[in-house]
C-alpha cells in the first residue's frame, strides 16, 4: 500500500499566520512566554517535519494560570454576569469559530494527522454543537424549594437549594482529537460560570492555543479560559495538585487517570475520568451486511482507530463470518492513506512514530499468536507514521491484541453462536466504554442491551458523540460523564440553604 502525497493543499493565510507566531501559554487573557525557557517540538506526523517549538510549562506557569483563574472567578463581571448574557457570549464565541473552521481544520490535520476536512466539518463541527447545547444551560441552573415541614416544635423554616460554579476546572486533554475535547471541557465552564486551567496534550497543543485566543476575540472575560502547554508529570502534575483548583476533568488514558486520581484524593478534588476503551461491535446475521461493513469501517478506521470509542473487537455471528470478515477487508483496501492535508485522504498517518511502533508491536505480536491478516499488517514506508488498515481474524480472545487498547487502524474478528456468548465475548475486557450491535431484529436488540456493560450502546450506528447525550464508561473506562446534563452536574455545587423565619 502507498501513501498519496502529491497535490497538498495550501494552507489558508490565517493558518499560516497562526503556525509562524510565537508560541506561548495563554494566561489571563494574554499570551506569556513560559518561566523556564525550556521548549519541546511539534511534529507533522504526515512528514516527521517540526512545525513549531511550544514553551514546557512548569509548576510556576500553572500556579500563574490559576491564580488568574482564580481571579476571575471571583470578578463580579464573570461571577455576577447575568445567565442570558452568558449565553449570548458563548454563542459568540460558537460563530467566531465557526467563521475559523478551516483553520482549526488545517491546524489539526497538521498537528494530529486527520484529514483537514475531519477537521473543519467533523470535529469543529462538533464542537459548535457542543458550545452551542451548553448555552441553553446558563439560563436554567436553578434550584429547587424544599417542603421540610416543621423538624423542631414551634419553628419553621424555609429551605432551598441553589447552584453554584464548582470553581476552577483543571482539564488534562489528549492527543486525539484535541479541539473537540479542550471544548466538551471548556463549554460546561462557560455555562456554570467556572473558570479553567487548560493543559493540552504535549503531542497537539496547537488548535486549542488559537481557540483561547477566539474565546478573548469572543469577549470571554480575561482569565476565564487559559492554556498551560506542557508535559504531563510537570505541567499536568501541577495542575493537579493545586489547592486552588476544585476539580480536575482528564481525558487520556486509564493508566494516566488513575495516576491522576490517586493525586487529586490529597487535595479531595472532584474528578472526572474519560478513558480508555477496547469496544465491541457485534453483528448479528440479520443485519443490513452492507451498511454494517461501512458502519464498522468507518468505527474503526476513522481518525485511524485514535477514538476512544473505536470499535476494534468485532464479533460475528459463525454463519456469515467469512462473508463478513471479507466485506470488511474490501472495504479496507478502499480506503486511501496520505497526509491530513491531500484532499482525498480517508486514513491520515498515526500522530507520532512513538505510537506507531506501539501500533505495530500489538499487531506483530497479534499475527504470532495466531491471528490472521486477512487485509493490512504492516507500516507503510515513508516519512511519515503510516500503518495499513489491519483486519485480524481469529486471534485468541485472551490476546493482548483483543484485551489491549491498541488506538490504531486494527480490528479483530472472532465469530460467536449465540447471544450469550456475544454478550459474554464483549464484555470481557477490563473497559466499558462503547458498544455496537449491528441487527435488524428488534428482540435481539433488546436483549443484547441491557447485557452490555458500556457507557454507550449504538444500534446500527458508527460512534458519534452528541452534546446531549452523557459520554463516558463504566468500569476502567472512567468515573463520571462529559456531556449532556450530566456534566453541568460534575461542574457545580448544590447548596442547600436553611432560614429560621419565626
Ligand atoms: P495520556 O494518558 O498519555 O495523556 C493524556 C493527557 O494527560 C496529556 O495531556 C498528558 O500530558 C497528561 N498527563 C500524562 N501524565 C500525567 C500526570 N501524571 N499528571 C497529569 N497529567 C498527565 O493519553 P493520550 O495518549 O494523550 O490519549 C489517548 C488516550 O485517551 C486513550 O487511552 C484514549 O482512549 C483516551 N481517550 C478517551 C476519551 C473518552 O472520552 N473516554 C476520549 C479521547 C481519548
Amino acid at each position: 500500500m502507498n501513501v498519496m502525497a502529491n497535490d497538498l493543499k495550501t494552507l489558508i493565510p490565517d493558518t499560516q499566520r497562526f503556525l509562524d507566531q510565537e508560541k506561548k501559554h495563554f494566561i489571563g487573557g494574554k499570551w506569556i512566554a513560559g518561566s523556564s525557557g525550556d521548549s519541546f517540538s511539534v511534529i507533522d506526523p504526515s512528514n516527521a517535519e517540526v512545525l513549531t517549538q511550544i514553551p514546557a510549562g512548569t509548576a510556576e506557569d500553572i500556579d500563574n494560570a490559576i491564580q488568574a483563574a482564580n481571579t476571575a472567578l471571583n470578578d463580579p463581571m464573570w461571577r455576577d454576569m447575568p445567565p442570558a448574557n452568558r449565553e449570548r457570549m458563548m454563542h459568540r464565541f460558537a460563530d467566531l469559530i465557526e467563521g475559523h473552521a478551516e483553520e482549526l481544520g488545517q491546524l489539526e490535520a497538521l498537528d494530529v494527522g486527520m484529514p483537514s476536512f475531519v477537521g473543519q466539518h467533523v470535529e469543529v463541527g462538533n464542537v459548535l454543537d457542543t458550545l452551542r447545547y451548553m448555552a441553553g444551560w446558563p439560563t436554567k441552573l436553578n434550584g429547587k424549594t424544599m417542603n421540610i415541614g416543621e423538624p423542631m416544635p414551634d419553628k419553621r423554616y424555609f429551605a432551598y437549594t441553589q447552584r453554584e460554579p464548582v470553581g476552577v476546572v483543571g482539564a488534562i486533554v489528549p492527543w486525539n482529537v484535541p479541539l473537540m475535547i479542550a471544548m466538551w471541557k471548556i463549554a460546561p465552564a462557560l455555562a456554570t460560570g467556572c473558570t479553567i486551567v487548560i493543559k493540552p496534550s504535549e503531542v497537539t497543543p496547537l488548535a486549542t492555543l488559537r481557540l483561547a485566543e477566539l474565546a478573548l476575540d469572543a469577549g470571554v472575560p480575561p482569565g476565564v479560559v487559559n492554556v498551560i502547554n506542557g508535559f504531563g508529570a510537570e505541567a499536568g502534575q501541577a495542575l493537579v495538585e493545586h489547592p486552588l483548583v476544585s476539580k480536575i476533568s482528564f481525558t487520556g488514558s486509564a493508566v494516566t487517570g488513575k495516576e491522576i486520581n490517586r493525586t487529586a484524593t490529597d487535595t479531595l478534588k472532584n474528578v472526572t475520568l474519560e478513558l480508555g476503551g477496547k469496544s465491541p461491535v457485534i453483528l448479528l446475521d440479520d443485519a443490513n451486511m452492507e451498511k454494517a461493513v461501512q458502519g464498522i469501517s468507518l468505527g474503526i478506521f476513522g481518525n485511524t482507530g485514535q477514538v476512544c470509542v473505536a470499535g476494534s473487537r468485532l464479533y460475528i455471528q459463525a454463519g456469515i463470518f467469512d462473508d463478513a470478515v471479507e466485506r470488511l477487508a474490501k472495504e479496507a483496501r478502499s480506503l486511501k492513506v496520505g497526509p491530513g492535508l491531500h484532499p482525498e485522504t480517508n486514513i491520515g498517518p498515526l500522530v507520532s512514530e512513538a505510537h506507531r511502533d506501539k501500533v505495530m508491536g500489538f499487531i506483530n505480536a497479534g499475527l504470532k499468536a495466531g491471528g490472521e491478516a486477512v487485509t493490512g499488517g504492516s507500516a507503510i514506508d515513508g516519512p511519515g507514521f503510516y500503518v495499513e488498515p489491519t483486519v485480524l481474524a481469529n486471534p485468541p480472545q485472551s490476546s493482548d491484541v483483543v484485551q489491549e487498547e491498541i488506538f490504531g487502524p486494527v480490528i479483530t474478528a472472532i465469530p460467536f453462536d449465540d447471544l450469550d456468548e456475544a454478550a459474554a465475548l464483549a464484555n470481557d475486557t477490563t473497559y466499558g466504554l462503547s458498544s455496537y450491535i449491528w441487527s435488524r431484529d428488534i428482540q435481539n436488540v433488546h436483549q443484547l442491551v441491557p447485557k452490555i456493560r458500556a457507557g454507550q450502546v449504538y444500534v446500527n450506528s458508527s460512534p458519534f458523540p452528541h452534546p446531549a447525550m452523557p459520554m463516558g464508561g463504566y468500569k476502567q473506562s472512567g468515573i463520571g460523564r462529559d456531556l449532556g446534563e450530566e456534566v453541568i452536574n460534575h461542574y457545580t455545587e448544590h447548596k442547600s440553604v436553611v432560614i429560621g423565619i419565626n
